[in-house]
């Protein structure tokens, strides 16, 4: 019997119905399918009764992954590591499909690695993954609420997402104290080319980091009170972060990485 470890965020998803949902969330015959944190491979089994091209996984665990190493034996590729510290773009050679029933405590983590990572092309053609319903909200929030924020406008930039379902603590084991939800994600075609995605980070942060008070401090802050951007980007100094669009912060960072280079 394996014993949940509450520092590696072990809630396993027991419920049939929501399993099968998520492996209805994308195409999965004939493609490579990367999961992380497969835990004691519930979606794991589900992936491989739609007959992928190839299967590899990425768990933390050690006793989860020769575990799975027993279950599953040649059917899968097992990478026994931290999902953090695994370059992703070097692994595969063919586009591939990702699933996730995240830990919840390295989410937003893992989630921001692998957007810095989208330099060039994009390494996968849609993500599944799971997340704790209050981030979730926070990833998929509109402008003029108070979830819109640096994780929506950071998420949003590369890529277009959709709520798939919410699901209850009752469909894991053990029972989370909260709720998730599943959020499906696919690359966009057109999006504004910041070069460096930590000026999009900083330009972010420094706006948000007092989401109150008006736009004029933060914007000087960044741009020395330069009219001229102001004007281009139509910016009313008297809004508050939360009001300015997620094009309009691709713009102000890609405005703030020209000032800078
Ligand atoms: N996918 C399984 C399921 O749905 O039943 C388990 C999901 S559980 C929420 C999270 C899984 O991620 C656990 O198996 C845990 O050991 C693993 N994990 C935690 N931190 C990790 C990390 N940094 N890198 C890779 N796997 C990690």
């Amino acid at each position: 019997m394996i014993k949940a470890k509450k520092s590696l965020g072990q809630n396993f998803l027991t419920d049939e119905n929501i399993l099968e949902k998520i492996t209805n969330s994308a195409d999965i015959f004939n493609k490579t399918i990367l999961e992380i944190g497969p835990g004691t491979g519930n979606l794991t089994s589900y992936i491989l009764k739609k007959n992928p091209k190839k299967m590899f996984v990425i768990e933390k665990d050690n006793e989860l992954a020769s575990n799975l190493e027993n279950k599953f034996n040649n059917q899968i590729k097992i990478i026994n590591d931290d999902v953090l510290k695994v370059d992703e773009t070097k692994l595969f050679k063919d586009e591939v499909t990702v699933f996730g029933n995240l830990p919840y405590n390295i989410s937003t983590e893992i989630l921001s690695k692998w957007i810095v990572n989208l330099k060039k092309s994009f390494w996968f053609d849609c993500l599944v993954l799971m997340f704790q319903k209050e981030v979730a909200d926070r990833i998929i929030a509109k402008v003029n609420t108070s979830n819109y924020g640096r994780l929506s406008i950071i998420s949003n930039w590369k890529l277009n997402i959709k709520k798939i379902c919410d699901i209850k603590p009752e469909s894991f084991s053990p029972k989370p104290k909260i709720d998730s939800s599943l959020l499906f994600f696919y690359p966009k075609k057109n999006f504004i080319n910041i070069k460096d995605p930590n000026n999009l980070e900083k330009v972010t942060r420094i706006f948000f980091n007092q989401r109150r008070k008006m736009l004029k401090k933060p914007f000087n802050q960044l741009f020395n009170g330069d009219k001229k951007v102001l004007e281009k980007l139509k910016i009313n100094l008297n809004l508050r972060p939360q009001n300015l669009s997620l094009e309009t912060y691709y713009k102000l960072a890609f405005e703030y990485e020209k000032l800078r280079s």
